[in-house]
């Protein structure tokens, strides 16, 4: 789920030591230029690289800069470490000599796991199901789609996940923990001081226990005085039981809290990341209006909570008030907001409500959007709760209320960044991918049918043609043509009408056009078959201003007409995935250096 992007690379190690990197490179024979990649101890997202020369070790630290490239202290940036790494194999620039051979971490060894790598996934995991009420399936989706914004505030409370923190408890107390039982030199614990809340950390040396209080600077990055810097409490403590860098001895055995490893961490509340406390020199916590580490997620209070619940299938009549006020309107029903008396509350629906109910082609269409719909439960697929056959036909739906993405995206040209609809389009792909693994083939996808519930959540609408597959099936072949979307539609749905999840593909490509447009209308003044003779000659729409290259080549690939060369939303959504991850972690870094020249304003 969290890639690394270096764990493709064969030459690297992963949470290694400096120590075991140099026992390496001896194996593998010391010669000029060999050299290994492993994951830096003391900062999120950085390495160290490990190099020979002259039968000597080198080691350079690459840092993860706070636009989210990477680059040896001083040496040029790159856009990720594979890329780093080739180019100083061709051009030594500044380090002793070029990477000449990789030292290959054998086959059998995999790639070492540090700390926080074998904790991350059940913290963001427990975070997703407490914080949203979420389990299973629906869970890993929304763990996917917001483990960017999460990681780092994460990584921020995972001592609390470690044996060795024993929480806010006075001196005495830790020295009566260390006291008991058998006492070997290293044996430490780490408390919160209670007071300002910073923190200590208390060892056994010769039977005598120390405290040393842990430094934290103003960027929030924790010391021992003079020592060196780490972005998390549990790094610095992992470094310090390798080297001493000014205690009294390296730290041993963990005086264990008596808790089991894995309990429940306190939630980080969304200011957590960038509430420092008070230090000794005087620090104040940055004022209330400093940008918040976690801006509200999509799921936060919202219809997100016991979907299951709600599901009810045949709705009676007197449980639904139908509000005048009409979301949308199409040929054959409109949409009009509602509200849904259940027994713990009433929650606010749109209601698809038929028009001419005489015509009996129509309801069963209606029909049989609603079965389709009751298949479906995904975060962004917009949830059918029931159907109700009152004065008239209507579907009744979970409320999207900020309305479809190409009107939202016109409406708010100026204050929706590309982060933002990257992280949009993400959750498309995603609900995407999951109608493609459940056999569905949707036919319109557009942006006028992703619905929003929030700037920041995104939900499939209007299944209206969408159709189920059967096993055996991989396209549907419609009989007829129809009113058709066709601007949104792949060659092979208007010269073989076949449908696919692959021709779903280009529709996507179309609405990520019409995204990063900001809604504007795709092929503008073209009509239907000339769109046709347009596509059929070669050439596509062209890259909207402003949009990320890489979103754009991907558009690309989402128009091959090869249904070969076309990726699937697999590929899809894992290309988004790679996209959102890089560009929220450079807004993020973006943002903390802000909140720290913002904290150092102040102080
Ligand atoms: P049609 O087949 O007529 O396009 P849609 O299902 O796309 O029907 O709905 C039409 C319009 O109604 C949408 O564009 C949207 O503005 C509004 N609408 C539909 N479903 C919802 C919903 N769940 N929440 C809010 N608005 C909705
Ligand atoms: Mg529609």
């Amino acid at each position: 789920m969290s890639i690394d992007p270096a764990a493709e690379l064969p030459f690297f190690y992963g949470s290694i030591s400096r120590f075991d990197a140099e026992q390496c490179l001896k194996l593998a024979g010391m010669s000029d230029g060999l050299f290994l990649l492993r994951q830096c101890l003391r900062s999120l997202g950085g390495y160290v690289l490990s190099v020979v020369w002259n039968l000597n070790f080198h080691h350079y630290s690459i840092e993860r800069q706070l636009n989210g490239t990477y680059c040896i202290v001083g040496g040029k940036a790159h856009c990720g470490p594979a890329e780093l790494c080739e180019y100083y194999s061709k051009d030594p620039d500044g380090l002793v000599c070029t990477l000449r051979k990789p030292c290959l971490r054998p086959p059998e060894t995999p790639i070492r796991l540090g700390v926080f790598d074998s904790l991350r996934d059940n913290m963001l995991r427990d975070y997703v199901r407490q914080t949203w009420n979420l389990q299973g399936d629906e869970m890993e989706q929304a763990v996917i789609s917001q483990a960017p914004n999460l990681e780092r505030l994460i990584a921020t409370t995972a001592h609390e996940r470690m044996s060795w923190y024993h929480g806010k408890i006075p001196r005495q107390e830790g020295e009566r923990r260390l006291y008991s039982g058998v006492q070997p030199d290293g044996k430490f614990l780490v408390r919160d001081r209670g007071e300002a809340g910073t923190f200590a950390l208390s060892m056994v040396y010769g039977k005598t226990v120390y405290h040393y209080q842990i430094l934290e600077d103003k960027s929030g990055k924790y010391s021992m005085p003079e020592g060196t810097k780490f972005d998390t409490i549990w790094q610095l403590v992992e470094y310090l039981k390798l080297k001493p860098d000014g205690l009294v001895t390296c730290l041993g055995e963990a005086c264990s809290n008596g808790k089991s490893v894995d309990k429940k961490p306190s939630l980080p509340g969304s200011r957590q990341l960038f509430q420092k406390r008070a230090d000794p020199n005087g620090y104040a916590p940055p004022p209330a209006d400093l940008p918040t580490a976690r801006d509200p997620l999509p799921m936060d209070d919202s219809t997100y909570h016991n979907p299951h619940e709600l599901k009810m299938f045949n709705i009676k009549r007197s449980k639904l008030v139908l509000d005048e006020v009409e979301l949308g309107s199409g040929n054959f029903a409109c949409v009009k907001k509602g509200v849904l008396k259940t027994d713990k509350g009433q929650i606010d629906v749109a209601i698809k409500v038929l028009k001419n109910e005489n015509h009996n082609l129509v309801k069963d269409e209606m029909m049989r959007e609603a079965e389709i719909m009751y298949q479906l439960s995904n975060p962004y697929i917009v949830r059918m709760l029931g159907l109700c056959d009152a004065e008239n036909l209507m579907l009744v739906m979970e409320m999207a209320s900020a309305g479809p993405l190409n009107k939202f995206l016109a409406n708010n040209r100026d204050t929706v960044t590309e982060e933002n609809i990257v992280d949009l389009m993400h959750q498309v792909s995603v609900g995407m991918k999951y109608l493609e693994e459940k056999n569905f083939v949707h036919r319109d996808l557009a942006a006028r049918n992703v619905l929003l519930v929030k700037p920041h959540y995104a939900k499939i609408s209007d299944f209206g043609l969408s159709k189920a597959l059967n096993a055996d099936e991989s396209y549907y072949k419609s009989r007829s043509g129809g009113k058709w979307p066709l601007k949104w539609y792949a060659p092979e749905c208007i010269s073989h009408r076949k449908f696919s999840s692959k021709s779903d593909v280009w529709s996507f490509g179309v609405t990520m056009w019409e995204a990063f447009s900001y809604g504007g209308k795709p092929y503008k003044k073209l009509k239907g078959q000339e769109v046709m003779d347009f596509v059929k000659s070669g050439q596509r729409l062209e890259c909207p201003v402003g949009c990320p290259e890489r979103m754009y080549s991907l558009m690309l690939e989402c128009w091959s007409v090869e249904l070969d060369k076309r990726p699937d939303f697999k590929k899809v959504e894992e290309s988004m995935r790679l996209s959102h991850f890089s560009v929220s972690a450079r807004s993020q870094a973006g943002e903390a250096a802000a909140a720290a020249a913002d904290a150092q304003a102040v102080s």
